[in-house]
């Protein structure tokens, strides 16, 4: 039977540090292998090793003469250099009541001879050992060769402290890592019930600049200047800061700081004296001035805050992204963006799922209408998403996630499919008519557009006349000399083109002269002006003239009332949209619906 071991008085906060140190997860590292090798060539040892002593187990980081990676702690060695925090050398083990019975020791290993050195950190834990081991008793180990291992155990534990400062500086600017602050959070938040009532603790992020910002300086200045611009950058924060200079690098732009003050008005102060600090003009040495438009997120670290330190540092993220729409340039974190930003990401993540599901997207469409006969002159496909958990979805909120991210390309894709599929089957029910897609932003940038569309009306059998593709004003006049060779690869192959929402996205009109488009669609919020007022009705039909007179085919979209409509025939507007005619429908009801009206092109 093993003796039960003692443990050190202070053993809790040793593991602490044991665990701080990142050492039992890391990899082999070759300077411990050196130095174990040096400790047996010196020393004329069989076996020598550096080890960890955690709650349960000694673990070998680097070895010689030693082929397991560990041992339990009651069988260990180090173990007793580790409780009695100080070298041991045992010349004979039989003849040390601590090792006599040791398994090593009365198994076949037959360890004779122990020497351990603890590996002590700054602050006083024994985290290990560097030691020695021989099968048979060592009478010649004196002062001499304990001399020698006691310096290589302190080249050991300098050579830890180095990896963990190493690892804890940002190699470029010198300040603190992610890791460091994520530390610095934990242990502020176990301490956060000292702090006065009314002082608050802040956990900042400052983004010195927006990515886009510095790739277009770096190009224009070159690295050197934009690292000028950087290290400019952490010396502001870090002297506005005041007395914790501490800087951390959370990303490329982005650093963390803390922040202490009165609640309410004086932290906001700070905030204010930061961004004022941080916005001061720069000469960047070259006869140019940038001015940092720099910005702070926040959060408060409260005695209440029983958040992990990650989540702290996530919602001063979720703020610095939000302080770009503030005018003040800082924001504290809010749960409602917070939640808002979840939901995004949640519907983002399951978006490839629903492209695949049967019972998640599906189509709606809205009747076109011409005014003067009533009947059905096509329909425009409107996104519907049955979200499994979070319900209906509109199409706003879900294309204005995906508008930015690769998602849109199949789920663009998706829609123009499942609307061709709808026209082949109406037409196997005897109705023809062309469908409205829209199309967004991204779709407009991607240079596989034309291909994307057409590769779909070919699989399906149609001609392009069978398709409209809708953008809206803004995304086209984005890049107006990419858009027209683009329409006009549309036009070619059949396809029509409309402006979505016209009068909305741009007051410059000049951009009319130029584009190619087949159809204006005049947005619902002239139609609603139209209802409410004299300047109103004067907007819109000179909205809708203007539209005549470049001669382009006018829809008007969001028609709600009977007045509206004598109103439009009058002006000559030839088609409309809206609830007075039809809601969106399910396919099998837009059959019915255009059967019973009538369809003309
Ligand atoms: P939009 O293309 O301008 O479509 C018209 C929107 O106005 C539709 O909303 C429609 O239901 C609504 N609407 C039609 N008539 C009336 C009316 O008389 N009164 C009122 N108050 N509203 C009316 P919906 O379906 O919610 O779509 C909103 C927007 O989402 C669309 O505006 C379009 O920009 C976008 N969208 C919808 N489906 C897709 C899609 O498949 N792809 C892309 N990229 N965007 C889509
Ligand atoms: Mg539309
Ligand atoms: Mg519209």
């Amino acid at each position: 039977m093993m003796k039960t071991l003692r443990t050190p008085a202070n053993e809790n906060e040793r593991l602490e540090a044991l665990r701080r140190t990142n050492l039992l997860n890391m990899p082999r590292d070759a300077i411990f292998d050196r130095i174990s090798q040096l400790a047996s060539r010196l020393l004329h040892m069989p076996i020598a090793s550096i080890t960890l002593v955690d709650e349960t187990r000694q673990w070998f980081k680097a070895a010689v003469g030693v082929d397991m990676d560990q041992v339990p702690r009651d069988a260990s060695f180090c173990t007793h250099t580790i409780n009695d925090d100080n070298v041991i050398v045992v010349h004979d083990t039989t003849l040390d009541a601590r090792f006599a019975e040791n398994p090593f020791v009365v198994g076949d290993t037959h360890i004779r001879f122990y020497a351990g050195v603890p590996l002590r950190t700054v602050e006083g834990y024994s985290l290990g050992t560097l030691c020695v081991l021989d099968t048979r008793t060592r009478h010649d180990f004196q002062a001499a060769e304990l001399k020698t291992l006691c310096e290589l155990a302190d080249i050991v534990t300098a050579w830890i402290k180095m990896r963990e400062s190493a690892g804890h500086l940002d190699a470029t600017t010198g300040v603190y890592t992610r890791q460091r602050m994520i530390e610095q959070i934990s242990h502020e938040l176990q301490h956060a019930d000292h702090q006065p009532a009314a002082a608050v603790r802040v956990v900042g992020i400052a983004d010195v600049a927006l990515p886009k910002q510095m790739h277009d300086l770096t190009q224009v200045m070159g690295h050197a200047q934009t690292e000028k611009f950087i290290i400019e950058c952490i010396n502001r924060l870090s002297s506005a800061i005041g007395a914790e200079r501490d800087l951390y690098r959370i990303g490329l732009y982005r650093f963390g700081f803390f922040l202490s003050g009165s609640i309410g008005a004086g932290i906001q102060r700070k905030l204010n004296a930061l961004i004022k600090k941080l916005h001061e003009p720069f000469d960047s040495g070259v006869g140019l001035l940038l001015a940092p438009n720099a910005t702070l997120g926040v959060t408060t670290i409260t005695a209440r805050s029983n958040e992990h330190a990650e989540e702290i540092l996530r919602q001063a993220s979720v703020a610095a992204d939000d302080a770009w729409q503030s005018a003040r340039g800082w924001a504290f974190y809010k749960t409602e963006s917070d939640i808002l930003r979840q939901r995004k990401l949640q519907l983002l993540t399951d978006l490839p799922d629903a492209l695949t599901a049967s019972d998640q997207l599906h189509l709606v469409y809205q009747p076109k209408v011409d005014l003067r006969t009533g009947t059905c002159v096509g329909v425009e496909a409107l996104l519907r998403w049955a979200h499994p958990t979070l319900g209906a979805i509109s199409p706003i909120e879900l294309i204005d996630a995906a508008e930015k991210t690769a998602l849109m390309r199949p789920l663009t894709n998706w829609v123009i499919d499942a609307a061709l599929a709808q026209h082949v089957a109406w037409q196997e029910q005897g109705l023809t008519l062309q469908i409205a897609v829209n199309l967004s932003a991204y779709d407009l940038a991607d240079d596989e557009m034309v291909n994307r569309v057409c590769q779909r009306l070919e699989k399906h059998g149609l001609p392009g006349e069978s398709l409209e593709l809708e953008f809206t004003e803004s995304t086209l006049i984005r890049d107006l000399d990419a858009v027209m060779p683009k329409l006009e690869q549309l036009h070619a192959f059949g396809v029509s083109t409309a402006i979505d929402d016209f009068g909305t996205g741009y007051c410059n009109l000049s951009y009319l002269q130029k584009l190619n488009v087949s159809k204006i669609k005049i947005d619902r919020r002239f139609v609603q002006a139209l209802e409410q007022s004299e300047r109103g009705q004067t907007l819109t039909r000179a909205i809708v003239r203007l539209a005549q007179d470049m001669e382009y085919q006018v829809v008007v979209e969001g028609v709600e009332n009977e007045s509206t409509i004598d109103r439009l025939l009058a002006w000559d507007c030839e088609q409309a949209q809206g609830y007075l005619f039809s809601k969106p429908l399910a396919p099998d009801a837009l059959l019915a619906w255009a059967q019973a009206r009538g369809v003309s092109r």
